[in-house]
């Protein structure tokens, strides 16, 4: 399918009240009947609203799509290209910074989160509060895609003081104030509702609908997911090093007493022969924790290392619609 460049210049839309932002990768069999879905939605809801693609460097047809839709929606669709695949965080951070809403609210691609509820979410904001997160009531995904979300959701509360039931869910809404705060944050890899749980004082959960990915599929592998979720770990807390620290000291103090222990032993009963392979096992615990620990002070040097050389996070290729209009072909 593919689109005439015909594009409209001007734009006489009002300010948008609302911004929703959209990471796409590699999701053209979803964009139609999503944006379909969401312009029903918004029209619905009567505010002036804007909708702005990501497109995270897909490689099938999603752009030529975003820029049909664009065409046929100048006045409430804008999208960004990236040069290439970024991560879904990146593209989310790079909606955010165009935002020009007063309400911005994230959604996947995928419409495994119905549109149809953003609704709720504004209603929730509009109440008082800074970010509402949506929570996934009837999960339908695998348990292999469920048990490392539960495990981060339990870490994440405990970690961030602010117990949510769904940090993994995407479909939040946040206030223009808590926005303004995530565009000051220039980390390379990051998670966007932790983050901003930091600078949101009133946070509210609601729960929404969860449907299975009926086309394309999930863009994260088992490796992918792992990266995140060490991410999300390394990203907010210290709690890792916390925890070797702790263990390291247990077992320093447990390696002394075993040492007065052998060394009254040799005083009363004499040098003990048969325990030297119970040393070798002893040793090999101080090894594997060295290790360990040495490792993770690296993933920290080596993140340290990224933001400090401070790489672009993500390249805009193209933009269309807003302010920031650059296409030329
Ligand atoms: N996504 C992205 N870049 C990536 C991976 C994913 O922009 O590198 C988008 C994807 O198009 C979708 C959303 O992020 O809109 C969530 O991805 P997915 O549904 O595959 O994740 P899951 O639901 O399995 O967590
Ligand atoms: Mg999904």
């Amino acid at each position: 399918m593919m689109a005439k460049q015909v594009l409209p210049l001007k734009l006489s839309s009002p300010e948008p009240y609302l911004s929703v932002i959209i990471p796409v990768y590699n999701e053209e069999e979803n964009l139609e009947e999503l944006a379909e879905r969401l312009l029903h939605t918004l029209h619905n809801l009567s505010r002036p609203f804007e909708i702005i693609f990501v497109d995270d460097g897909s490689s099938d047809s999603s752009w030529e799509t975003l820029i049909c839709l664009y065409a046929g929606h100048p006045e409430h669709i804008r999208a960004i290209q990236f040069h290439r695949n970024f991560g879904q965080h990146q593209a989310v951070f790079a909606g955010l910074s165009a935002a020009r809403g007063q309400i911005i609210i994230t959604l996947d691609a995928d419409l495994q989160n119905p549109p149809e509820e953003i609704p709720r979410l504004v209603a929730k904001i509009e109440e008082g509060y800074d970010a509402v997160g949506g929570w996934r009531e009837n999960r339908r995904d695998s348990w292999l895609r469920r048990l490392p979300s539960y495990l981060v959701n339990r870490v994440m509360s405990w970690v961030t003081g602010v117990s949510l039931r769904d940090y993994g869910c995407m479909l939040r809404a946040y206030r223009r104030e808590v926005v303004d705060s995530l565009n000051q944050c220039h980390e390379s890899s990051s998670f966007i509702p932790a983050l901003a749980n930091l600078y949101a004082r009133r946070v509210a959960e609601v729960p929404v609908a969860h449907a299975e990915r009926e086309r394309g599929q999930s863009k994260y592998s088992l490796f992918k997911l792992i990266r995140l979720n060490f991410d999300l770990m390394t990203g907010f807390s210290h709690f890792p090093i916390h925890v070797v620290g702790a263990t390291g000291i247990a077992i320093a103090a447990l390696g002394l007493g075993f040492g007065i222990f052998l060394f009254v032993r040799r005083l009363f009963v004499g040098p003990e022969v048969e325990g030297v392979f119970t040393l070798f096992a002893i040793l090999f615990v101080f090894i594997g924790l060295n290790t360990l620990g040495l490792a993770l002070i690296g993933e920290y040097v080596g993140r340290i290392y990224k933001e400090v050389r401070g790489r672009p996070r993500f390249v805009i290729r193209q933009t269309l619609g807003g302010d920031r209009e650059s296409p030329s072909s």
